[in-house]
C-alpha cells in the first residue's frame, strides 16, 4: 500500500540527531505544514530544526491526491452551514493567498506542477442543487468560477461548476524542494526522530529517544496534536480514505481535476499517463474491512473506465473540525511556547499552507485579516451539535470494541497471510496477526486513551476507532495521538 509518490520519490539528504542542541523553533512533522512552516521561519533568519518521527511525507503529505485548488468540492458550503459569512470569506481568502504563495514556490524552485481546471460535479439529479450552491458561494468570494451542464467525465453528470488553472502536482516534490532550501538556510531536517514529550519551560524541552532538543517555539505540525493539552484530538476527528493510479489502455484521461459532491466522494485527476482516483473514505478503525473499501475504488474506476490496470493503491488520513475551519496557532496552556495546527478536512495543500502562514506571522508579527477572521471564529449550534454527535460515536466505538474483543479469547493458533484477528487475553483486548510471514501478538488497548483497536485488513495495520491513532501489525505507532507503541504481548 505505498502510494506513487512514495514508492518513486527520489532519495532526500537530511541531517543528523543533534542532543542537546538550542534553537529558535523546533518543529515537530515534516509534512507539509510542518515544512512551510519551517521554511517561513528560516527565511526569516530563525534557527530552525524539523523533527520528523518517520521520514519525510510518511503520514499524509506523502500519500496525498496533491490538488492545489480554491474550489473545492462544497467546502465552502460546509464551511458556512456551521460558521457565519465573515468565515466562509476569510476562509477563501486564506486559501487563495496559500494557493498563490505555493504556486510562486512552485515556479520559482523549479517543482514540476500542471495547471487544470478544478470541476465540482453532481454525479446525480440530486447533487445539482449543491454544484449550484457551491458555485454561488465560490462566486461570491470572488473566485471566476462557470457553471457548465456536463463535466466531460465518460459518465453521466448533472453539472459542475469550474475554476480554471488550478493546479496538481507530485507532492515528495515539493517536499524535496522545502527540505533542500530550509537545509541551505542553515536548517536542520532530521528523520527518525519521535518526539514523545514537550515541555513548555523557559526554553521549552522536545524529547524524543534519541536525546532532547531545547527551543524558543515548538510548533506541531503532526497532522493531530501529539499533546493532548487543548483536546484537539476530541475537537476533530479522523477520517480515512484511499486513493489509486491507473494505466489506461486507450490513454484516454480526463481533462482537469474533478470532483463529486455525492458521498461516497470520488476524487479524479492524472499524473503523468496515469489516471489516478480517490475516495470511499470512512472514520479510522470504523470500516470492517478497509480491503473491501479500497476495491469498491477499483470496481468504480474500472466500471467507467475499461480495461485500466491499477498501478498503486494507498490510503491516508486527514482531521476534521466541525466547522470545517482548521484549528491553528498556540496551544491552551502551552505558555505560548507551544503552537498547533490541524483540522485541514482534506484539503491541506492549501490549508497546511494558510496554516504554515498564520504560525509564522503568530512568531514573527504581520497577521493578516483573514487570520484573525478565522482564529476569532463563532461557531453554529449545528456545528457544536455535529461535534457533540461525533463524541456519541466515539463513546459507541469504546463500548463497541471492548464488548467485541472480550467476547472471545485470543486465538492459539497464528491468522493466515495478511490476517489479523482480536481477542480477550487475560481479561483485556489483545490481536495477532500475520504479516510478511511473522507472527505478532500486541495488546490492543490504544495507549493514548486506551479505546479496543480494530484490525485494517487492506493496510495490515492495528487502527483506533476513537481517536485515529494507527500502528504497524508488530505494534510500531504509525500516526495520531498515541504517542506510544503497543505493547508486545506472548
Ligand atoms: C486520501 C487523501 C487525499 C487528499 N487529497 C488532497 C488534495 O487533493 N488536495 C488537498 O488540498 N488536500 C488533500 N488532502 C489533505 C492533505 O493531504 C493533508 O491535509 C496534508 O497533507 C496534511 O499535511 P500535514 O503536514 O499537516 O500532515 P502530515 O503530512 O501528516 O505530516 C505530519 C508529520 O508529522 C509526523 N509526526 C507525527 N507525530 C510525530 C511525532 N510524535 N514526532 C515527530 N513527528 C511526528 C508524521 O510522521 C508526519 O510526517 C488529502 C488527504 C487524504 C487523506
Amino acid at each position: 500500500m505505498t502510494s506513487l509518490w512514495l514508492d518513486t520519490a527520489a532519495p532526500l539528504e537530511t541531517d543528523a540527531f543533534e542532543p542537546d542542541a538550542t534553537v529558535d523553533e523546533v518543529v515537530v512533522g515534516a509534512g507539509l505544514t510542518g515544512l512551510v512552516t519551517a521554511l517561513l521561519l528560516a527565511r526569516a533568519g530563525r534557527r530552525v530544526t524539523v523533527l520528523e518521527a518517520r521520514t519525510v511525507g510518511a503520514a499524509t503529505t506523502g500519500n496525498t491526491t496533491a490538488k492545489l485548488s480554491q474550489l473545492q468540492g462544497t467546502q465552502l458550503s460546509k464551511v458556512l452551514t456551521a460558521t457565519y459569512p465573515a468565515v466562509m470569506r476569510a476562509y477563501a481568502e486564506g486559501n487563495s493567498a496559500a494557493f498563490d504563495w505555493m504556486t510562486v514556490y512552485l515556479r520559482e524552485s523549479g517543482v514540476p506542477f500542471d495547471r487544470r481546471d478544478a470541476v465540482t460535479y453532481a454525479a446525480t439529479a440530486d447533487g445539482a442543487a449543491a454544484v449550484l450552491h457551491e458555485g454561488r458561494l465560490a462566486a461570491s468570494t470572488g473566485l471566476d468560477v462557470r457553471v457548465v451542464a456536463d463535466a466531460g467525465l465518460p459518465f453521466r453528470t448533472y453539472g459542475a461548476v469550474v475554476l480554471q488553472d488550478q493546479a496538481q502536482f507530485d507532492p515528495l516534490d515539493v517536499l524535496g524542494a522545502l527540505v533542500a532550501d530550509i537545509r541551505a538556510l542553515g536548517g536542520r531536517v532530521v528523520e527518525g526522530a519521535r518526539v514523545t514529550a514537550v515541555r513548555a519551560s523557559a526554553p521549552a524541552r522536545v524529547t524524543t529517544p534519541l536525546g532532547d532538543v531545547h527551543a524558543d517555539h515548538v510548533v506541531l505540525a503532526t497532522g493531530t496534536p501529539i499533546l493532548d493539552r487543548g483536546l484537539y484530538f476530541v475537537k476533530t476527528h479522523a477520517h480515512r480514505s484511499y486513493a489509486q493510479s491507473f494505466r489506461l489502455p486507450s490513454g484516454d484521461l480526463p481533462d482537469g481535476m474533478f470532483i463529486g459532491v455525492e458521498s461516497p466522494t470520488r476524487s479524479i485527476r492524472t499524473f503523468g499517463d496515469l489516471l489516478l482516483t480517490g475516495g470511499n473514505g470512512h472514520g479510522v478503525g470504523r470500516h470492517d474491512s478497509p480491503r473491501r473499501a479500497a476495491q469498491e475504488l477499483t470496481d468504480w474506476t474500472m466500471q467507467h473506465w475499461p480495461g485500466a490496470e491499477l498501478d498503486h493503491s494507498w490510503a491516508a488520513q486527514d482531521y476534521i473540525a466541525p466547522h470545517h475551519v482548521p484549528f491553528v496557532g498556540f496551544l491552551p496552556r502551552g505558555r505560548r511556547r507551544i503552537l498547533l495546527a490541524t483540522g485541514f478536512d482534506k484539503w491541506g495543500m492549501t490549508n497546511g499552507v494558510a496554516t504554515a502562514m498564520t504560525l509564522a506571522a503568530d512568531l514573527l508579527g504581520g497577521h493578516e485579516p483573514w487570520m484573525r477572521a478565522l482564529r476569532h471564529r463563532i461557531t453554529t449550534p449545528r456545528a457544536l451539535a455535529s461535534g457533540i454527535g461525533e463524541n456519541a460515536a466515539v463513546g459507541w466505538w469504546y463500548a463497541k470494541g471492548y464488548v467485541r474483543t472480550l467476547s472471545r479469547p485470543l486465538p492459539a493458533t497464528p491468522p493466515a497471510e495478511g490476517e489479523g484477528a482480536t481477542g480477550r487475553r487475560r481479561m483485556l483486548p489483545a490481536g495477532i496477526s500475520t504479516v510478511d510471514g511473522a507472527t505478532c501478538a500486541v495488546s490492543t488497548v490504544c495507549p493514548h486513551l486506551f479505546a479496543a483497536l480494530s484490525w485494517n485488513d487492506g493496510e495490515k495495520s492495528w487502527d483506533c476507532p476513537a481517536h485515529g491513532s494507527r500502528f504497524a501489525a508488530d505494534g510500531t505507532r504509525l500516526e495520531g495521538p498515541a504517542k506510544r507503541d503497543l505493547r508486545r504481548v506472548e
